[in-house]
């Protein structure tokens, strides 16, 4: 047990809209929304930060990588597009330290970000 908030949503603790879940990953809605589509995809294992990956968790990201496809694809956001983007530490951004993936679709984004 931990005090992760990604940790305690997939241990149901914490309300969160799930959009998918399984064995190793679960997706949900960003509580402060980016887009029409915002989800967070996340293993259920906790991991810091893409820092602290290892090579047997290669097929787990990979995994994450292909949910947010399977989810864009069924919101129709396919072919017009999306973005996924991993935050990692400060100068990203990073504010919950749980690996998380986020799917953001159903606008036009600008590049570079912010
Ligand atoms: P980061 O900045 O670490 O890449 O992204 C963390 C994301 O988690 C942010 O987009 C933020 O809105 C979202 N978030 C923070 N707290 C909660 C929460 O309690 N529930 C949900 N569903 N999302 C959260
Ligand atoms: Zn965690």
């Amino acid at each position: 047990m931990n005090d992760c908030l990604f940790c305690k949503i997939v241990r149901r603790e914490i309300p969160a809209t799930l959009v998918y879940e399984d064995e190793q990953i679960a997706a949900f809605n960003d509580v402060k929304p980016q887009a029409p589509t915002h989800v967070l995809i996340v293993p259920k294992r906790h991991i810091d930060s893409l820092n602290k990956l290892s090579i047997e968790e290669d097929s787990l990201i990979g995994a994450l990588v292909r949910r947010a496809s399977a989810i864009a694809a069924e919101r129709g956001l396919s072919e017009g597009g999306y973005r996924t983007v991993f935050n990692t530490n400060r100068d990203a951004g990073q504010t919950v330290f749980h690996i998380h993936l986020h799917l953001l679709g159903g606008r036009a984004m600008g590049w570079p970000p912010g």
